[in-house]
């Protein structure tokens, strides 16, 4: 019976429970024996306790809710090599040779790596006595199956991660509150989202509450001109009647010197310039929390069960999947060319080479 380790890790959300669920009972269902490893990667590293075998019952409810019930963390050791030193040998201890990881790009880099080095630190524990040879029998690969599990939509190669639409969701219904407070004393609000360095919430939540104005840093605006540009849009909203302002300033939000665009800054030219009684509301962790939308909890479910599967048709040849969802199919990616991907957009949006940060989004739909 193979045994499989799932793994929630990096920052939590909604639609993790859904994955564990389905890679618990996808693993029962085909004869596995699924273990859940508690807290991250820590959960490697401490062993005993912090790696359970889980039950077909253990997991019952756990779909709608919110969160990771076996717990996260960002955990630092995992991150040396003596710590994965320690993470390989409370694996081959409870015999499991295969990871299902879900959780941000960094979770599946380290993931990777933990793969790449798998032989060299089996054999380093056999060297100082801390196994036995004939213990590290059969378990030669180590198999790695990657989840994205992200509030912020910003993984390359995959068209949604488990949690945005139920962060997108969360941010929908908070603006819809401020909506009303804001149309009663004709205030403007700037309502500034998570999504670290993507703007993809913060665009489709501006897209869904019709905001007036939207900052994301992969759209940085001219630094001298973006206070001027937005009074005016905003100014000409208030000339037709309308008695509410929204913006929404993504956190990651740059202008194209690179310079911060911060709720702040938007709220003081929407006073100074228009005279706008404005109020900023920063929306914070409420935006991880809840139950998931019906949405993250499909996917959650689809590509638990998908993840069994690839770990079930893994060689030592193939190279670890992630698993993705591309115009609504689930499918299966290179792990490390998505990583690198979104790596690459990344630095881009760094070097203030945004052209070329689109481009790279633009390739990651193309087969
Ligand atoms: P989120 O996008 O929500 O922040 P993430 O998975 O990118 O999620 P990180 O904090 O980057 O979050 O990574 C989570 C954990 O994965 C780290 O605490 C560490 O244990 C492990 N990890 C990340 N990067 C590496 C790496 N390069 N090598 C080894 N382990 C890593």
């Amino acid at each position: 019976k193979k045994k499989i380790g799932i793994i929630t890790s990096g920052g939590d959300a909604p639609g993790m429970n859904g994955a564990v669920r389905a890679v618990v009972r996808g693993a029962i269902a085909k004869g596995c024996t699924p273990y859940a490893i508690y807290e991250g990667y820590q959960g490697l590293i401490d062993g005993g306790s912090m790696m359970k075998e889980m039950t077909w019952e253990d997991v019952r409810g756990w779909l709608s809710e919110g969160g990771t019930l076996i717990g996260t963390a960002r955990c630092m050791p995992f991150r040396e090599r003596w710590g994965r030193l320690k993470a390989a040998k409370n694996m081959i201890i409870n015999g499991i040779d295969a990871l299902i990881v879900c959780g941000g790009d960094g979770s599946l880099t380290g993931a990777d790596l933990f793969r790449s080095e798998w032989p060299g630190l089996l054999a380093e524990l056999v060297s100082t006595g801390e196994l036995a040879p004939e213990q590290i029998q059969g378990y030669e690969h180590l198999t790695i199956v990657g989840l994205v599990g992200s509030i912020d939509n910003d993984m390359s190669s995959t068209d949604a991660t488990i949690g945005a639409f139920s962060s997108l969701s969360r941010i929908c219904q908070s603006v819809d509150f401020i909506d009303a407070t804001a149309l009663s004393h004709s205030r403007a609000f700037v309502v500034e989202v998570m999504g670290r360095h993507c703007g993809w919430l913060a665009l489709m939540a501006g897209i869904a509450t019709g905001a007036d104005y939207i900052f994301i840093p992969e759209q940085p605006p001219n630094s001298e001109t973006w206070g001027d540009e937005m009074c005016a849009i905003v100014h000409a909203h208030r000339k037709k009647g309308k008695r509410k302002t929204i913006v929404i300033v993504a956190e990651g939000a740059i202008d194209d010197q690179l310079n911060p665009v911060t709720a702040e800054d938007v709220k003081k030219l929407l006073v100074d310039k228009l005279g706008l009684d404005t109020r900023i509301t920063t929306l914070g962790h409420v935006q991880r929390g809840g139950s998931a939308v019906a949405f993250d909890r499909m996917l959650s479910t689809l590509q638990g069960f998908d993840a069994v599967d690839a770990v079930l048709e893994s060689t030592p040849e193939t190279p670890s999947p992630m698993i993705g969802i591309t115009e609504n199919k689930i499918c299966r990616k290179p792990l490390v060319e998505s990583v690198a991907l979104t790596k690459s957009v990344a630095t881009a949006i760094k070097n203030k080479d945004f052209q070329k940060a689109m481009a790279l989004r633009d390739t990651e739909f193309e087969e």
